[in-house]
């Protein structure tokens, strides 16, 4: 973990586009920049959120004209005097600029020094600094929806009343270790309970809710599964050409990009092993079964393809936290042939090579996941480190809840004070260098 109170700099944008903007935080940020900022007044006379144009010079030459905001300590995003210089975005004048602040002093920023900084300074909780990184890379409606309310706080307060309550209890616990022999009950052990099963439950919930945040953040898994030839890779592509006939519109988007995933109303759908559907039927043969058994696994949505007047389906291990939709392609055929029917009733029939019924699985994809937590803005956890940490508290509560009646009353303190604990990682009330460090690796430069 990079701490200190040197200054530190780094590109925030990536190269490629019209302007680049380059950050430099720490005590000698102004009059690093008033080195080379040629303009009408100097950025160490400039009030915070000022905008200042000039030319950026190595005194021998101009180099680029920008543009300079200044944030004075401590109204920025890391707490400390702070500079973004707007430049234009080429990879030249940025390397200069870049080579000439080091030279005077200041260091190259560490990934998500600015923002480790930023926790430092108190400016933000660890989870609202997660959820920056969450915010950059978010690539949906609902990622971003999540991303946003963790790092407002929403999430925050939650974990700081519950952390509240039981340090509330702790107290009350601790000061019947006080009076020592004197046999005197400062928390009514009924109402501790009461108050610990209602966190236990709240804790529950924080829980549950990871499947559904989880899934947004790195996007639902969804299996298609079905005997060769009943057109699970047609219908694959019909699903893509889908979301790219609706994002053909967005100048820049590339096809090459794309990947086997859909958005649908602010959703991401993965669909997994999908180079298992693309290899040849004799290899389906040979290896198909065991691996596509490991994609129902991992699957939250499986979509199983049969044709129409083909044979029943195969019975597939569906489990009960998972959505199970029947898919009957094929429907052109039918009137072809005269007798193959279309089997009612909860399956959705389709054509994948003309496109017919698409409508009817785009909904039912959609209507497979629950987004009603966030709609209605509860808290949903999304971060692994979190569930963990959850996870770890709920296992002390329960210890805590199972010795209520006969655990001596330190050894209670001290189960609930391992709760307290692990709940107080997540926001970093309690934390470590290492951990520290790990988060922050994984920001980009420059954030
Ligand atoms: P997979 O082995 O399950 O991936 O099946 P494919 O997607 O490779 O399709 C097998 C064959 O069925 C190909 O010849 C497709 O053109 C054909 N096929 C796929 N979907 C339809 C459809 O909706 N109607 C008709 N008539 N043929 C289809």
């Amino acid at each position: 973990m990079i701490t200190g109170n040197d200054t530190i700099v780094a590109p925030a944008t990536a190269i490629g586009g019209a302007l680049a903007v380059i950050r430099m935080s720490g005590p000698r940020a102004f009059a690093l920049c008033d080195g080379l900022f040629r303009g009408s007044r100097r950025i160490s006379d400039a009030a915070g959120y000022t905008l200042l144009y000039g030319t950026l010079s190595d005194g021998v030459r101009t180099l680029d004209d920008v543009m300079v905001a200044v944030f004075r300590a401590p109204h920025s995003y890391t707490g400390e005097d702070s500079v973004e210089i707007s430049c234009h975005g080429s990879r030249y004048i940025v390397s200069e600029i870049l080579r000439l602040l080091t030279e005077n002093g200041a260091r190259m920023a560490a990934p998500g020094e600015f923002t480790s900084r930023a926790f430092m300074a108190g400016k933000l909780d660890l989870s609202q600094a997660e959820a920056v990184a969450d915010l950059i890379a978010s690539g949906s409606r609902s990622a971003h929806a999540l991303a946003t309310n963790q790092m407002r706080g929403g999430y925050s307060a939650d974990l700081e009343t519950l952390r509240g309550e039981l340090l509330r209890l702790v107290s009350l616990l601790e000061l019947e270790l006080d009076f020592g022999e004197e046999e005197v009950e400062f928390a009514d052990r009924t109402e501790l309970r009461r108050t610990m099963e209602r966190i236990d439950t709240k804790i529950g919930a924080l829980l549950d809710s990871f499947k559904l945040g989880n899934a947004i953040k790195e996007g639902i898994p969804v299996a298609i599964v079905g005997r060769p030839n009943v057109g699970k890779s047609t219908l694959l592509n019909r699903l893509l050409n889908e979301e790219r006939a609706l994002v053909s519109e967005i100048p820049g988007t590339t096809r090459d990009v794309i990947e086997a995933s859909i958005t649908l109303d602010g959703i991401t759908y993965r669909f997994i092993d999908t180079a298992g559907l693309r290899v040849t039927d004799d290899t389906v043969e040979r290896m198909g079964i065991e691996r596509a058994y490991d994609s129902i696994a991992r699957a939250q949505i499986i979509i199983q393809v049969v044709e129409a007047g083909g044979e029943m389906p195969e019975t597939i291990p569906v489990r009960t936290d998972q959505r199970y939709l029947l898919v009957v392609n094929k429907i052109d055929r039918i009137g072809q042939g005269g007798q193959q029917a279309v089997p009612s009733g909860g399956c959705i029939p389709l054509s994948a090579r003309e496109g017919s019924g698409m409508e009817g699985l785009l909904a039912a994809l959609q209507e497979a996941v629950d987004t009603s937590r966030l709609d209605s803005g509860e808290t949903v956890v999304s971060n692994s480190r979190h569930y963990a940490a959850l996870h770890e508290a709920r296992e002390a509560l329960r210890r805590a809840l199972a010795g209520l009646g006969h655990l001596p009353t330190d050894l209670l303190s001290e189960e609930i004070r391992q709760v307290v604990h692990h709940l107080g990682t997540i926001t970093g009330e309690i934390t470590n260098d290492e951990v520290l460090g790990q988060i922050f690796s994984k920001f980009c430069i420059g954030k």
